[in-house]
């Protein structure tokens, strides 16, 4: 899986599949009989363990790689990339898209995630979302059916997302341009992109607490290095790797940094990553779900 993920990180997958249409997707999920998966886009998000992940692993590609702009929507597949429709719609001179400028990723793993800035996730932008549920039927679910919130939706975590339409109206094309120009301007410049890193780490506690990164950093973790892993200088919320980490050097900074902040401030740090192939107690070590 180190291949497949920006980590660079990560054992093997029991099995691996990539779809690229509707019939193959809905074959493959029939083959697994029930049995779990997951599905991976762009790994952009996901921290597979040393050992590897068990379940079969999915991803999308082929009629699913598609971006196409209507009046003031556009139609992009489950395995297009986050930065191709962000960069249309900066081209086309789209409002309203600058949330995810410099997000990496595929809009399949952007509805699940509901990518984007910490005020605006990819769910606002959503007319209506596809999915192929295990039993191979394709559902279409509006935005407000699906539950969005900071970073989750609350739709089955089997669900495939295929594609979804999204609003894109007509916009200012100088005022996009230099909205784009900015937001990645910031994001290049206070996080990290030159080291394999899955971005944000912890979720923002909010409240009094603040930002993840602030926590982090208040705890002195900003800067601590286990084996291959560091806790960037740049952005106390990225945990990059300096070039041979592994994945038991990620969760022993995470679960530090979460004792820490537990001891300190009395709040327990959620994972925005997600964590696959753990053991149930390294799970808990880093407040994740399995
Ligand atoms: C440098 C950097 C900066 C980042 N900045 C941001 C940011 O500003 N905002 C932000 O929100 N995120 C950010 N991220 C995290 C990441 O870009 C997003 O979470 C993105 O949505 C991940 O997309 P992906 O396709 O890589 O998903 P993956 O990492 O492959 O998967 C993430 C989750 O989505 C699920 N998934 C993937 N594809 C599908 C699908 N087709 N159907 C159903 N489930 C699916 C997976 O099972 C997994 O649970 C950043 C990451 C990096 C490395």
């Amino acid at each position: 899986m180190a291949s497949l993920t920006r980590y660079r990180i990560g054992g093997p997958a029991g099995r691996y599949g990539r779809f690229g249409s509707h019939a193959d997707l809905a074959a493959g999920l029939e083959s697994l009989e029930g049995a779990a998966y997951r599905v991976l886009g762009w790994g952009a998000n996901v921290l597979v363990s040393d050992r590897g992940v068990p379940e079969p692993v999915i991803s999308l590609s082929g009629e699913f790689d598609c971006v196409e702009m209507a009046a003031d929507t556009v139609d992009a597949g489950g395995a297009a990339g986050l930065p191709t429709l962000v960069g249309d719609a900066r081209r086309e001179g789209r409002a309203g898209w600058e949330f995810l400028e410099a997000v990496p990723g595929t809009v399949g793993g952007g509805l699940r995630m509901n990518a984007g800035s910490a005020e605006t996730g990819l769910w606002d932008r959503v007319v209506w979302a596809e999915a192929l549920t295990p039993a191979g039927d394709l559902v279409r679910v509006q935005a407000e059916e699906a539950g969005p919130a900071y970073r989750s939706v609350q739709l089955p975590e089997e669900w495939v997302f295929t594609g979804a339409r999204l609003a894109a109206p007509p916009g200012d094309p100088a005022a996009v341009n230099e909205v784009h120009a900015e937001r990645r301007r910031l994001k290049v410049e206070t996080q990290v992109y030159e080291l394999p890193s899955c971005g944000s780490i912890w979720k923002n506690p909010g409240g009094s607490h603040g930002s993840a990164w602030a926590v982090v950093d208040r705890v002195g973790m900003r800067g601590a290095v286990r084996g291959g892993a560091q806790i960037t200088e740049r952005h106390a919320n990225f945990i990059a790797n300096l070039g041979d980490a592994t994945a038991a050097d990620v969760v022993w900074l995470m679960a530090e940094t979460r004792r820490r902040v537990h001891e300190a401030e009395g709040i327990w740090l959620e994972p925005e990553i997600r964590l696959w192939g753990f053991e149930p107690e390294e799970l808990v070590s880093v407040g994740a779900a399995s």
